[in-house]
């Protein structure tokens, strides 16, 4: 059976809700994958900003196999080791007490959001609206597209769940303006990057803050893309230094496996037994896998090649923009990174790089996003950006 056998397939049997691009992965290491019909890609996208130690990491590996042979699932009626070693891990690695698991990041959202309303109802006179950001990406629930501010997530779905503000990112004004005596948290992507990797000015975050405080309201980050060392620090918050009263993470946290989490400071964690619950939300495959992961990211400090790769990456795509004038924007932090068009080509030039053998995101219709492994080496960088510069001269 070769690839467009299987596109086949997929049409058949398949709900069409996902434009995806016609490569069908049989097998993936490191930062390479590999399709049915043999052809060796370098993966770019890591499955959407997943995958931070690449594919099938040993470290992984090895968690998954154990715990497979182990225990899988035991629901939260009772305590398990994995659940609890992630849950300290995380704790004494970040600026928050407490932890909740789910199996993805938007129920991590709607944890955190339940949170922050309950924390207004007691705290802020019964204050439940979330001021969140346009051109945000929270997820796919039917309170996760009324958070996100994006209205082509939302149109066929109305009505929304009420008690979302949207306001423009990075204009601290808006927030001001759109703070009133129903307003129980603001809601932020330190850097947003379903929305095309966009990175507020170094003061936005700070006084977002001092506004927060200043009011009573909770400061929450959507950390799902920027957590786990993606933006260079092991949480995107340490990149801009603010601390959030809660955030949310999943994507990155599991190296693969499907798990988010809500975590929380103690003076505003406001949920009571009964509040929230998950059938599979921190088993001990998932938790096992995911304590792996983040330990060796720890460990190893994978943050600090985040950071050296994503300036070669984005020093490569600067000299790129030199040469091609078509390329008008390259931004990006650790390696969270766009290269941005004067024009609607990036679904061309994404067609064009997995022709060479390359895996990209065409995050906007002139936008493209890279989300490699964040272990990548300096060779594997330079040779996507070569793909890539030899897609370019065949558009
Ligand atoms: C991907 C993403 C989500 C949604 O996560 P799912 O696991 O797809 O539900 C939410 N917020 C941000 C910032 C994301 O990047």
């Amino acid at each position: 059976m070769t690839s467009s056998n299987w596109i086949d397939i997929e049409k058949q049997y398949y709900m069409f809700t996902v434009r995806r691009q016609p490569v069908v992965i049989a097998r993936g290491e490191g930062t390479r994958a590999w399709d049915v019909d043999g052809k060796e890609y370098l993966d770019f996208c890591a499955g959407w900003a997943v995958n931070n130690l690449g594919h099938c990491h040993p470290a992984i590996t090895q968690a998954i196999v154990e715990q497979a042979s182990t225990l899988l699932q035991t629901s939260n009626q009772f305590y398990t080791l994995p659940q609890l070693h992630l849950a300290e891990l995380l704790v004494e690695n970040s600026a928050m007490d407490k932890v909740f698991f789910s199996n993805s990041g938007a129920e991590a959202n709607e944890g955190a959001v339940k949170l922050a309303r309950k924390y207004g109802k007691k705290n802020r006179d019964g204050a439940y609206e979330v001021i969140t950001a346009f051109n945000s990406f929270h997820g796919r629930t039917m309170g996760m597209v009324a958070a996100t501010g994006q209205p082509h997530y939302q149109e066929a779905w109305q009505p929304l769940t009420p008690g979302f503000v949207h306001v423009d990112f990075n204009d601290f004004e808006a927030i001001v303006e759109a703070t009133n005596d129903r307003t129980a948290a603001v809601f932020l992507e330190p850097v947003q990057g379903e929305g095309g990797v966009n990175i507020p000015d170094d003061d936005y975050l700070p006084r977002v803050r001092e506004w927060c405080d200043s009011q009573g309201l909770l400061l929450v980050f959507d950390e799902i893309q920027t957590g786990l060392g993606r933006l260079g620090t092991l949480f995107g918050y340490e990149s801009f230094g603010v601390e959030p009263d809660a955030m949310t993470l999943a994507k990155g946290l599991g190296g693969g496996v499907p798990i988010g989490a809500f975590m929380s400071k103690d003076y505003c964690m406001s949920l009571e037994p009964g509040d929230h619950g998950s059938t599979f939300g921190g088993n001990a495959l998932t938790t096992a896998a995911a304590h792996a992961s983040t330990k060796f990211i720890i460990d190893n400090d994978i943050p600090a090649n985040a950071v050296a790769m994503g300036e070669r990456l984005m020093g490569a795509l600067n000299q790129l923009r030199g040469e091609f004038s078509s390329i008008s924007d390259v931004r990006g932090k650790g390696l969270l990174v766009a290269l941005e068009f004067d024009d609607n080509i990036s679904p061309r030039v994404v067609a064009r790089c997995n022709e060479e053998g390359l895996l990209l995101n065409p995050v906007k219709p002139n936008a493209i996003r890279f989300m490699p492994p964040l272990n990548i080496t300096a060779e594997e960088v330079d040779q996507g950006v070569e793909k890539l510069e030899s897609a370019l001269r065949k558009i």
